[in-house]
């Protein structure tokens, strides 16, 4: 007897090969029977109608850390069809936890991965192991794939000093990255654009690649830079990645600013000329053009030293103020100047505030709060940043649609929606986002695939769940096969759609018909049932160890 019997499925199973018609039979959290199941009673009969089945999607590139904490609905995710979210990006990260550097890490997180949601941010844990025992005690809708973040781990030994680490400091830096990875995560990731990943030296990101290769595990990195030196830096990033012989994963592919429209083209050749030697590289993208930061990351990187709080000290002199235009109006060697990549203040755009008093801004463009606050775009831009203690989140439109079209049709790119799981309800509505939150999936489905015609179903289904699965090396999922857990996304190839737009982003797709998370049904006839079935995904090592 099944627990729930799918017919009428159009299947697509995630590993690239074309659709056929059938039926999937579950037990329990698993895929038991693939193929003709009209012999088999079932509690549960889904009609799929003729829709796709297809395994539930895995967002390659989140910052739900905190808000699948706040709140485990996860109801962007699941409305979207995702089922799996891939957490501790960019460096960022909610773990380890050093008491005296308690403060600094969440002025690092309350800026990156918070947002401006009306939260008091709050760790309830320390160490790697009492964090993962919180994540399983209190799941969220959806599995959470943890990688471990390096922002934290610096910050727990050195804070934000921009010091190179003493021998004692590396190791100590090491033994945590080692116990982290013994915990489960599934990989390590660098944000070196942000403090205190530029301050990270060379050599501590190559002894942190080691222990990730020893435990198979994989290294994934926003680079220092993805703008006018963004070749150098995947050089740099492929060079450390094969120096430590670690399995090396590009976080969202780009080159941006308007001067390094055409790039891209060259960071794909840079990738297949080191993959043709054999080496294990792989890359995500977000399917849209503008990029989303906060409003802190347009300052240059001496104003941080020793944390965001000095920053925030250090923009009020006037002195410092003339410096930071100039280093924003002539770059600063090996920065990415974020102001700098837009044409015009038009192209950035205030996505959200914390402060009632300043909810106008959001929508606005730089130039429209400078004009109606009667000052000049750095003065606002400075102003701002107090008033709002830094936690301002901006929209960068600073990409080329042909080159993310290009990046995106890959055969072996993943994709990752580079946001944390947000709603239209509760908590986190109370905060404003980039489309991508809502309509990353989707927006795939129905323009690249529909409307572009860049790709097949098949390969886009593939890019959404069994790739992002074989790097992260999850156990059985990613793909619709018999012995899998299952983790299923019914959708209706001919009307799926993302509704994000930049004005109006916090709106769930159209399309997405069933989600089952571990067996679960977690979304029935496109509405959100009330369950929290998602699971923490943890490495081979952890799997066979505890
Ligand atoms: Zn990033």
């Amino acid at each position: 007897m099944l627990d729930i019997k799918i017919i009428n499925a159009k299947i697509i199973d995630g590993t690239g090969s074309p659709a056929y018609d059938g039926e999937v039979g579950i037990v329990e959290d698993k895929i038991t029977k693939i193929g003709d199941l009209s012999n088999e009673d079932a509690k549960t009969v889904i009609d799929a109608k003729g829709n796709v089945v297809a395994p539930g999607f895995i967002d390659m590139h989140t910052h739900s850390d905190m808000s699948l904490v706040y709140d485990r609905n996860a109801s962007s995710r699941i409305y979207s069809g995702v089922t799996t979210d891939v957490i501790g990006n960019c460096g960022i990260g909610v773990a380890p936890v050093k008491l005296e550097n308690k403060q600094l890490l969440l002025d690092y997180l309350g800026t990156r991965i918070v947002g401006s949601m009306p939260v008091e941010l709050e760790l309830k844990w320390d160490t790697y192991k009492s964090y993962f025992e919180y994540m399983e005690q209190n799941p969220p809708a959806v599995n959470v794939a943890p990688l471990l973040a390096q922002g934290p781990i610096r910050i727990y030994e050195m804070g934000f000093s921009k010091e190179e680490p003493t021998e004692e400091q590396l190791q100590n830096m090491l033994a945590e990255v080692e116990e982290c990875f013994k915990q489960g995560a599934l990989g390590v990731t660098t944000g070196l654009v942000y403090l205190p990943g530029e301050y990270t030296t060379r050599k501590e990101i190559l002894e942190i690649c080691k222990i990730a290769a020893k435990y198979g595990c994989f290294y994934a990195t926003h680079m220092r830079t993805e703008s006018d030196e963004v070749e150098q830096a995947l050089e740099e990033t492929i060079d450390v990645a094969k120096e430590a012989g670690v399995h090396l994963h590009v976080s969202h592919l780009k080159a941006m600013g308007y001067k390094n429209f055409g790039k891209a083209t060259n960071l794909i050749k840079q990738i297949r000329d080191v993959q043709d030697e054999g080496m294990e590289v792989s890359f995500d993208v977000y399917p849209y053009t503008a990029g989303m930061t906060s409003l802190s990351a347009l300052m240059p990187p001496w104003t941080f030293e020793g944390g965001v709080g000095n920053m925030l000290e250090r923009i009020k002199d006037e002195e410092n103020r003339k410096q930071i235009i100039k280093d924003i109006e002539e770059g600063i060697p090996g920065w990415q100047n974020f102001a700098g990549c837009c044409k015009t203040w038009d192209d950035i755009t205030i996505v959200s505030v914390t402060k009632e008093e300043d909810t106008w801004m959001e929508g606005k463009t730089i130039t429209q709060v400078a004009e109606q606050k009667g000052t000049d775009p750095y003065t606002a831009i400075f102003e701002t940043l107090i008033n709002e203690n830094g936690r301002v989140q901006i929209t960068t439109n600073f990409m080329d649609d042909k080159e993310v079209e290009m990046i995106l049709s890959q055969p072996d790119v993943m994709v990752g929606s580079d946001s944390m799981s947000l709603a239209t309800e509760g908590l986190l509505a109370k905060t404003s986002t980039h489309p991508r939150a809502f309509g990353t999936q989707t927006k795939v489905l129905s323009e690249y695939v529909r409307d572009r015609k860049c790709f097949s179903l098949e390969a886009a289904v593939r890019k959404l769940t069994g790739l992002p699965a074989e790097v992260l090396k999850l156990d059985r999922r990613g793909t619709l096969k018999e012995g899998n857990f299952a983790d299923v996304v019914i959708f209706n190839p001919d009307t799926v759609k993302d509704k994000a737009t930049y004005a109006n982003p916090k709106q769930y797709p159209e399309g997405i018909e069933t989600v089952l998370v571990n067996g679960v049904i977690a979304l029935e006839n496109g509405k959100q049932v009330n369950v929290l079935p998602g699971r923490l995904l943890k490495n081979e090592y952890a799997r066979k160890n505890q």
